[in-house]
């Protein structure tokens, strides 16, 4: 038989879906692969059960529908402080993880060098993969998760094509200041670099921390493709709307990538998902409060429990440490947690490129119930997985 990709070679399946798998084989609360167990807004349902009967069966514009790209612009003029045209700005696609996938196809080419801060969602390796471009890792150190300019500018002078920017990061929770973001685009100028980002968790940031958009800051409109997506604004994370906001120039080629990978996102979903792209304001200073609420009730739950973990600016999702534990392999202590605990994480070691293997992540997007639940399951977990001492 013919040998299979060359390209795919490297690949190994994602550990953060490979987790909630495991999670579902041993009835285990499932806080790894980040998602909502609770309803979306209920004017969105009541909306889709509507457009179920109307005429969206087919396929939309390619680059999106009308209707949901002009929500859209409208939404992320007021944000962005800028206006968004609708018709030569925005391409819609499946999910942020095509979005991110489309950019780095549209600014990339094989063999060229892409920035990546270290811990890094896991996607971006695959994107680098498929995309051909080869990663230059730059470490964000805890507690903080800052970087250090100098080992930035040594990434940029290795002239790469583009910088991949998660903020609010996923894992580590941090939201990047306005100073670290000039610091940023001051390279990004200097070295002739297009970023890409990843604001998904764009609405989830605690105060005082606060959502800067990059393309916003001076003069980086024109190297900025935004991606993001209504998964975690509106806790639809299975209807896989993502888009990617970008100059014209970029647009262009970027709708020709999209429309050859996957045509276009599902046509009804689009039209529902318009009556949450028009909610005013308080929509979001409720989700910000929402999750405010569940990050204080997880990590005083954490810290009454003794563990030690970060604390997140934005996102929704925490870094335990487990180095008490003494296991070899992360992955190997959240396959015993989610069989003996009966909670789902997932291994750090996933997302840093530098050998860590303390620490594994845990989201709390979930319900409160849900989240005292795994806090009560937690509470058995130093007796449940006794430490275990490294053999001199
Ligand atoms: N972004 C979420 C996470 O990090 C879910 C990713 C996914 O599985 N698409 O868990």
């Amino acid at each position: 038989m013919p040998e299979l990709s060359k390209r795919t070679e490297a690949f190994t399946d994602s550990v953060i879906r490979r987790m909630t798998r495991v999670s579902l084989q041993y009835g285990a609360v499932n806080l790894s692969q980040g998602f909502p167990d609770f309803d979306p807004p209920q004017e969105i349902l009541d909306r889709l059960a509507e457009v179920t009967r109307e005429d969206y069966h087919q396929y939309s514009i390619t680059w999106g529908a009308q209707n949901f790209r002009e929500a859209l612009a409208e939404k992320q003029s007021r944000l962005m402080g800028r206006k968004i045209d609708p018709n030569g700005e925005i391409v819609v696609t499946c999910g942020s993880t095509e979005a991110m996938m489309a950019a780095m196809m549209t600014a990339v080419n094989p063999g060229d060098k892409v920035i990546v801060f270290s811990p890094f969602y896991e996607n971006y390796g695959a994107d680098a993969i498929l995309s051909g471009a080869e990663p230059i890792y730059v470490p964000l150190r805890p507690p903080a998760f800052g970087f250090d300019s100098d080992e930035l500018e040594a990434a940029f002078r290795q002239h790469p094509k583009a910088l991949i920017l998660c903020n609010p990061s996923n894992p580590c929770g941090k939201v990047f200041t306005l100073e670290e973001l000039e610091q940023i685009a001051a390279l990004a100028e200097k070295y002739d670099v297009f970023v890409i980002t990843d604001e998904v968790y764009e609405h989830i940031v605690y105060p005082p921390n606060r959502h800067i958009y990059f393309a916003s800051l001076p003069g980086m409109w024109e190297r900025t493709i935004s991606c993001s997506s209504l998964s975690k604004t509106y806790s639809i994370t299975g209807w896989r709307l993502g888009y990617i906001i970008a100059p014209p120039r970029i647009i262009e080629t970027a709708k020709k990538v999209h429309d050859f990978l996957t045509v276009g996102a599902a046509a009804p979903l689009q039209e529902a998902a318009v009556t949450g792209l028009r909610f005013g304001d308080s929509y979001y200073t409720q989700l910000q409060e929402k999750y405010t609420a569940k990050r204080g009730l997880f990590l005083s739950g954490l810290d009454a429990l003794g563990i030690v973990h970060t604390v997140p600016q934005g996102a929704y999702y925490v870094l335990l440490d487990i180095s008490e534990f003494g296991f070899a392999s992360d992955l190997e202590f959240c396959e015993t947690l989610a069989r003996e605990v009966g909670v789902g994480a997932v291994p750090g070691s996933s997302f840093f490129r530098e050998p860590v293997n303390h620490l594994i992540r845990l989201h709390f997007a979930k319900r409160d119930e849900t989240l005292n639940e795994a806090l009560t399951r937690l509470a058995g977990l130093r007796k449940k997985i006794p430490a275990r001492r490294p053999s001199v």
